[in-house]
């Protein structure tokens, strides 16, 4: 089974301030991580790879110190790496990123699944792993917490909703968002960890013209959506915090409920 993987490199941190001048995000000082849903998306795919054979392709883009990701997944259990890393990709809106993962996956050509995390911690949007099933006409299945059955044909999930969950069958190749409670990640390799650090590790670093796309579609000029301000909304009410016995702190938080009539 061949299973293609999408890692983004994100800040570890669900705080990522912005400049007020600028409105930039401040990354100064802030490691960067593997998008913890994607960490779980490559556990999925090693533990298929493991009952069922195959290769593990990882996909990412971003800047080139993204490769650190791209590493980390292959000491987790990955065979090849690639990183989209190209000046002409900056400043992607969700649409021109699915659109240049996209064609990416169209070059790497033969694929049963696609496995992406559900959502970005910086991000936000959830948008990126349907809009690249979209593009590459796949049958998607999101917030998916449990694989019950695979093989080359088809294949059984079940996805998270909130009351309560959907068990669907889906037909192969198709494209799987998952959520953190699908498994518990592997920690990477140490020896593979040592490779990539010797840059042993198998990554190809691929540009715009590699994968046969024009300036113009993607980065901020192929994008849809263009940003007119960003700004970090400003506190608009103090909060209050009632201390001491539980007994009495209840009764005088539902007294504050009741009298604003939000019970
Ligand atoms: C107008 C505009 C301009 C922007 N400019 C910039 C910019 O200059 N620099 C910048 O960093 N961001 C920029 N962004 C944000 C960027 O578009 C998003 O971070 C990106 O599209 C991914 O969306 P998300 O983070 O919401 O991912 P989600 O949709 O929440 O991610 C879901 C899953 O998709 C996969 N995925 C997401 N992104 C990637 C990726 N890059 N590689 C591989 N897999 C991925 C992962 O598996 C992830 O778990 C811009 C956004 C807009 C709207």
């Amino acid at each position: 089974m061949n299973i293609i993987v999408l890692v983004k490199q994100v800040p570890d941190t669900t705080e990522v301030k912005l400049d007020p001048k600028t409105g930039n995000l401040m990354r100064e000082g802030i490691d960067s991580i593997i998008n913890p849903d994607d960490r779980h998306a490559l556990e999925a795919a090693v533990n298929l790879k493991e009952t069922k054979g195959g290769k593990i392709t990882v996909l990412s883009m971003g800047p080139p110190q993204a490769v650190d990701a791209v590493s980390e997944a292959l000491a987790m259990g990955a065979d090849r790496g690639i990183l989209l890393s190209d000046a002409a990709f900056a400043g992607a809106d969700t649409w021109a990123t699915s659109y240049t993962l996209g064609r990416a996956i169209k070059k790497i050509g033969r694929y049963d699944l696609i496995l992406c995390g559900r959502q970005a911690i910086d991000g936000d949007t959830a948008q990126i792993g349907p809009q690249v099933a979209d593009y590459l006409d796949l049958p998607q299945v999101s917030y998916v917490y449990h694989i019950e059955k695979v093989n080359r044909k088809s294949m059984v999930v079940k996805r998270r909703l909130e009351d309560g969950f959907e068990r669907v069958r889906a037909a192969m190749p198709a494209l799987l968002t998952v959520i953190g409670e699908l498994n518990l990640p592997r920690y990477p390799h140490v020896g593979r960890l040592i490779d990539a650090c010797r840059e042993k590790a198998p990554i190809e670093v691929w540009n715009a013209a590699d994968i046969g796309v024009e300036t113009r579609e993607v980065g901020l000029e192929g994008s849809l959506t263009h940003v007119i301000k960003t700004f970090a909304p400003k506190a608009q009410r103090e909060g209050e915090i009632i201390e001491g016995d539980v007994k009495e702190s209840v009764r005088i938080l539902t007294g504050k409920l009741k009298e604003n009539r939000l019970i």
